[in-house]
């Protein structure tokens, strides 16, 4: 029973130690006013008050670390509330209970689910049980050897970013911090953003550098909460020179952990230190971030990664022969490099799976094996089975309505050479036929002919709408007739 509560003004006064409960719950009720309900749950609710004396309330907290960190994050609203509470001259002090149990948030109660991306590669550090150092922390940053700039083929589809990494490298954090790479998946954001790292680590000795993804970031996070090291996890963070976060995106929703990473931001980004972070969206897509996070992002440098076109992912392809040091025909890579567009990761799976195939069939890696393992990727969707250049030749003939004989002269007529181009273009996405043997079904030109065809069509179909109908048009007839 709480007795001899006595409020004057407004404010508790002269209160004995059976109230101190009482004066706490009133410091909650100002407090949830200012703070949402999961922050009030996560870090008030589990203090208990212990007593009062005058205007002095003492509180106990499962460790100092606990209340020093409501005081970084809170010191404000915790005085006023304080001050509404006590008086003008009211304190709170605190006495340390390891007993107090910590009450956890949902997102921290709940397990932390990995980036499956992450798992796959099985290259990461996997735990972060129990962080007790700050070895612990920075043995959690992996950086893989072979994600290097020399390794990473730049195209017009990354060269901002590219180039916002490389100059990273070369002043980092006085220019773009943070530097944000957003682009959709498998197109080269972790490989830039380690190749960030590898690089200030070679060039820069005794730098502290962390590489860590999103899931591996909340993952640290909750462990140091459920631990009672979340200062500890705060403190290593902020002593870091660079620190790089793949996959921000995978702290949408997590409240608390945006909050830790927010006072980490802030202090890193006071004291000039570099910030790197990669996300599958622009920033203003993060729904999830809390809008003080978004802006922030947005005081630095955000630049895209775009999938790269048909000439880089040739090239990405024969740096990836280079590197395993596999001779594999010009003629194949493209086959490659044109059948699988939006994934650079499947382009390289592909190619491994071609190598493979023919180190167990001991047979030289062709055209045909490749598109073996083009299918198995399925890059090439809903092929019709044998359709060949015949086909293709009679269905543009018959959409442009031309005789299909005009098709195999070498006139400069504007109207057949478009057909003609929309024919071979058709023929190197829907056959597996070599360059040669679709120029030959052209009247006898060469390869390179046909490349240029293809190109022509490519162009037209990004800039002309209109155009890419009518090719669109002819494929749905060839799959379906
Ligand atoms: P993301 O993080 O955007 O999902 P990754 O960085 O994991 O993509 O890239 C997927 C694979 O593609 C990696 O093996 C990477 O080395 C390779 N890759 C991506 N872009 C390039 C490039 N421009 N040059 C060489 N390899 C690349
Ligand atoms: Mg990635």
């Amino acid at each position: 029973m709480l007795t001899n509560l006595n409020y004057e003004n407004g404010q508790v006064s002269n209160v004995d130690n059976s109230n101190a409960y009482e004066a706490w719950n009133k410091f909650l009720e100002i407090i949830s006013l200012n703070i949402s309900e999961l922050k009030l749950n996560t870090w008030f609710r589990p203090i208990k008050a212990k007593h009062i004396d005058n205007d002095i309330l003492t509180i106990s907290v499962p460790s100092k670390d606990y209340y020093d960190m409501i005081i970084s994050r809170f010191g404000d609203v915790v005085s006023k509330a304080i001050k509404a509470v006590l008086g003008d001259s009211g304190r709170l002090i605190y006495e340390i209970d390891i007993s107090v149990p910590v009450e956890l948030p949902e997102e921290i109660a709940a397990p932390v689910i990995q980036n499956p991306q992450t798992q796959n590669t099985g290259n990461y550090g996997q735990s972060h049980a129990q962080p007790q150092s700050e070895n612990i922390y920075a043995s959690a940053s992996y950086f893989n050897s072979e994600y290097t700039f020399d390794n990473f083929v730049k195209g017009k589809n990354n060269e901002f970013a590219t180039a916002a990494a490389l100059s990273i490298c070369n002043r980092p954090g006085a220019q773009y911090n943070p530097l944000m790479i957003y682009g959709g998946v498998g197109l080269g954001k972790t490989h830039l953003i380690q190749a960030i790292g590898n690089q200030l680590k070679d060039n820069r000795t005794g730098i502290k550098i962390m590489y860590i993804s999103g899931p591996e970031f909340t993952t640290s996070f909750v462990q140091s909460i459920r631990t009672n090291k979340a200062h500890e996890f705060e403190r290593y963070y902020k002593s870091l020179d660079i620190l790089i976060v793949d996959d921000i995106q995978f702290l949408e929703g997590k409240e608390s952990t945006q909050d830790s990473f927010f006072q980490i931001f802030n202090s890193l980004y006071q004291l000039k230190r570099q910030i790197v972070l990669s996300s599958d969206k622009p920033p203003h897509q993060l729904t999830g971030l809390e809008e003080r996070l978004i802006t922030r992002f947005q005081w630095g440098l955000t630049v895209d990664i775009q999938p790269p076109d048909l000439e880089t992912r040739t090239a990405i392809l024969n740096k990836k022969c280079e590197t395993e040091k596999i001779s594999v025909p010009y003629e194949v890579l493209e086959f490659i490099a044109y059948n699988i567009k939006d994934n650079i990761r499947s382009l390289e799976g592909c190619l491994k799976s071609l190598i493979f195939d023919s180190e167990l069939t001991k047979m030289p890696i062709s055209l045909d094996m490749a598109k073996r393992s083009v299918l198995k990727f399925g890059a090439i969707k809903n092929r019709k089975q044998n359709l060949d250049i015949g086909s293709i030749i009679a269905a543009v003939s018959k959409f442009f309505d031309l005789e299909e004989s005009l098709l195999r002269l070498k006139t400069k007529r504007q109207e057949i050479v478009l057909a003609r181009h929309a024919a071979m273009y058709l023929c190197r996405e829907m056959t597996s036929c070599s360059l040669e043997t679709i120029g030959a079904h052209f009247g006898g030109r060469n390869h390179a002919t046909v490349i240029h065809a293809c190109k022509c069509v490519d162009d037209m179909v990004n800039i002309d709408p209109g155009f890419k109908d009518k090719i669109d048009i002819i494929r749905e007839e060839l799959l379906t007739s």
